[in-house]
Parts: structure tokens; C-alpha cells; sequence
């Protein structure tokens, strides 16, 4: 019975996440105080009932400001091959957020990093 609830709280919460989340891509352009505005609300619900946010959600959020990233409207993104990752870079704070991608080749200590350098 507990499990039960517990699972339709969860189910409810990521649904809200996901609809607030719609309606603060909607408005960034428009009204960026009322998206501002949906994202809190979104960490709101996500940390009271212990939600996770989905990665594709929590990507696109500034960590500083809770802005919802747009790229070409208020965020840069760069991509750093050299390091293995993405750069989004809220215009409106500055805050950078870093997604690595291809962790799973990660050059361990018996291959050699200086060969990879000189490509830069
Ligand atoms: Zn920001």
C-alpha cells in the first residue's frame, strides 16, 4: 500500500516536472522571470517528494541563476573536444556547465596522454 502511494506521488511529481518544464521553454523567450519562475517551482516539487529530474531537463537549467538555457537566445554552447566535453554557458550569469561525453574511453594510466595532445 505505502509502495503504492509512494510510486503514484512519484509518477504525479515528474509529470508536474515535465509540464513546468514545457511551460518555462515556452516563456523563455517571452517572459525569462516567469520561466525563472516554473524552473524554482520544478526544484521545489523535485527535492520535497525526492524526484529526480531527468538529465535532459536538469542539462538545460542554469545552476546559478535557474534560468532555462536556449542556445542562440541566452546560452553559448561549446563543444571542447580536446577535453571530451560540452560547454553551456548561461549569457545571463556566466555559469558554465560541463556535459563529458564518451567517459567509457577514458585514457587510463598505460596509454600515453601526451600522444593525444598535439592535435590541439
Ligand atoms: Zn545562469
Amino acid at each position: 500500500m505505502a509502495e503504492n502511494k509512494r510510486a503514484l506521488i512519484h509518477s504525479v511529481a515528474s509529470e508536474r516536472i515535465e509540464a513546468l518544464f514545457q511551460k518555462a521553454k515556452e516563456s523563455v523567450k517571452s517572459d525569462p522571470s516567469l520561466a525563472g519562475r516554473y524552473v524554482r517551482l520544478m526544484i521545489k516539487i523535485s527535492t520535497h517528494y525526492r524526484v529526480k529530474m531527468p538529465a535532459s531537463i536538469r542539462n538545460s537549467i542554469c545552476k546559478n541563476c535557474n534560468s532555462v538555457l536556449s542556445p542562440g537566445l541566452n546560452a553559448v554552447v561549446r563543444i571542447v573536444s580536446s577535453r571530451r566535453y560540452v560547454a553551456y554557458t548561461c549569457e545571463k550569469c556566466g555559469y558554465e556547465r560541463r556535459i563529458f561525453y564518451g567517459t567509457g574511453n577514458k585514457p587510463t594510466l598505460r596509454t600515453p596522454v601526451k600522444s593525444q595532445s598535439p592535435s590541439k
